[in-house]
């Protein structure tokens, strides 16, 4: 089965790391990759993005990832809208097809309490002009046949959301970035971030220093221990996730919408002639991300209740990645407020993909201090400090 994880080689690697940057990124997942093109695109030179494996290797690497502004956080709703702008004409500006297939978002409610909170969520999404509605048992089983609609309330459907292939994301923004003069060197593991008199001041990896008085930390799942080393604090833990795909059948299933029941998080949409099933099975915090089967019985067990055709499925193969989770399953996005120089694009909790073009254009706009399409001050890490600003937003997945 042709399914693409594989991490990103880029033609003629010249892994020679220069002895001076402008600004160091710190992982080559999505995130980096976005950032590093829309800083070279803004104008900023001497950039130097370091990936200690392949690039597209840490979370990046699933193989299709939902692409949504149906969020219930206005933050969220917008840089999902941003995003999904990028992403519709990513194809025209970057010559990669990203198999975007808009095929829609359908969140399940099964309780009075879940559908009061998505007509909330719906009311917001309207507001800042996202295309989104409840839908009654009926409508949401003429839109996916596969659900049991005797036990839903309703559902949340947005036909513009969907997904596409982030491993085509990441080589169309590293093959931009790159053309645009980004330093990319796989391969390479940033070791110490150094600072002087509360500044940046370079990067230590397995191949030298580079002297830098800038540092964007985009490291996913491993961004905890970047921050530690530059003496901020990330409060991100890796959370291991898995999915499975069911065999490539001659022909496709029924398409439907990326469906998640929200009281389980039981998820599922179609993978070319196959299908994608997922649910966020819980897990002991760690870097651990060995595949193993263990998911599938919690998945059953949803499955039973809300589309009980797909309890014991075929599995052809599977994969593990981390979701890198903060404290309110919201993104760190930011500078730190002590140490001059340190920004940082993580913790996205399960929906870095899909937010990747924006942030990329939004730490662009904090490292040249101008003002950016929205205000970024919601997803700063200094929330923790403060238990009354810490986000709340209701679609886990
Ligand atoms: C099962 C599953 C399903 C998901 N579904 C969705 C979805 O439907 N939609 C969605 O939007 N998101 C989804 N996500 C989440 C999404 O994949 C991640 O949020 C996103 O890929 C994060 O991108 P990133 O660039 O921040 O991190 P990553 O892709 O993990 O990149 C970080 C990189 O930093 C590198 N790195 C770390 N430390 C160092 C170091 N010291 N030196 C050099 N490099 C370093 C790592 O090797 C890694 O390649 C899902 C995740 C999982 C696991």
């Amino acid at each position: 089965m042709s399914v693409r994880t594989v991490p990103l080689t880029l033609p003629s690697d010249d892994l020679t790391q220069p002895r001076a940057a402008d600004v160091v990124l710190i992982g080559g997942g999505i995130m980096g990759v976005s950032i590093a093109y829309h800083l070279a695109a803004a104008g900023v030179r001497n950039i130097v993005l370091v990936e200690q494996f392949e690039l597209g290797s840490g979370s990046s690497a699933k193989p299709l990832g939902g692409v949504r502004a149906n969020f219930s956080d206005p933050g969220n709703i917008q840089l999902g809208q941003r995003s999904l702008e990028r992403f519709a004409r990513f194809t025209e500006d970057f010559g990669t097809d990203i198999e975007l297939s808009r095929v829609g978002y359908l969140f399940l409610a099964r309780t009075e309490e879940q559908l009061a909170a998505m007509e909330e969520a719906t009311a917001r999404q309207n507001s800042l002009g996202v295309n989104s509605r409840l839908i009654s048992p009926e409508e949401t089983g003429e839109l996916n046949p596969y659900l049991n609609t005797g036990a839903l309330l309703g559902a949340s459907f947005s036909p513009e959301d969907g997904h596409a292939d982030p491993s085509a994301v990441v080589e169309g923004y590293a093959v931009a970035a790159r053309r645009l003069g980004v330093t990319i060197l796989p391969r390479t593991e940033a070791l110490e971030v150094q600072r002087a008199a509360g500044e940046i001041c370079a990067v230590t990896t397995n191949r030298g220093c580079i002297t830098t008085d800038a540092v964007i930390c985009c490291a996913g799942a491993w961004s905890a221990q970047i921050g530690a080393q530059a003496g901020v604090e990330l409060p991100v833990v890796p959370v291991r996730r898995m999915i499975g795909l069911t065999p490539q059948q001659h022909a496709a299933h029924p398409a439907v919408p990326f469906t998640l029941d929200l009281g389980t998080t039981f998820y599922f949409h179609n993978y070319r002639n196959g299908l994608l099933l997922g649910i966020s099975h819980q897990q002991e915090p760690g870097l651990n991300r060995e595949y193993s089967n263990e998911w599938l019985a919690e998945f059953n067990a949803a499955a039973r209740i809300c589309a009980p055709q797909l309890a014991e499925p075929e599995l052809a193969s599977g994969w593990a990645g981390f979701y890198e989770a903060t404290p309110d399953h919201n993104a760190l996005i930011g500078q730190d407020s002590h140490v001059a120089g340190f920004f940082y694009a993580t913790g996205f909790s399960g929906h870095g993909f899909l937010q990747g073009p924006a942030v990329g254009e939004l730490i662009t706009d904090l490292y040249l201090g101008r003002e950016s399409f929205m205000d970024a001050t919601q997803f700063s890490a200094d929330r923790f400090m403060n238990a009354e600003s810490v986000l709340h937003e209701v679609n886990i997945i």
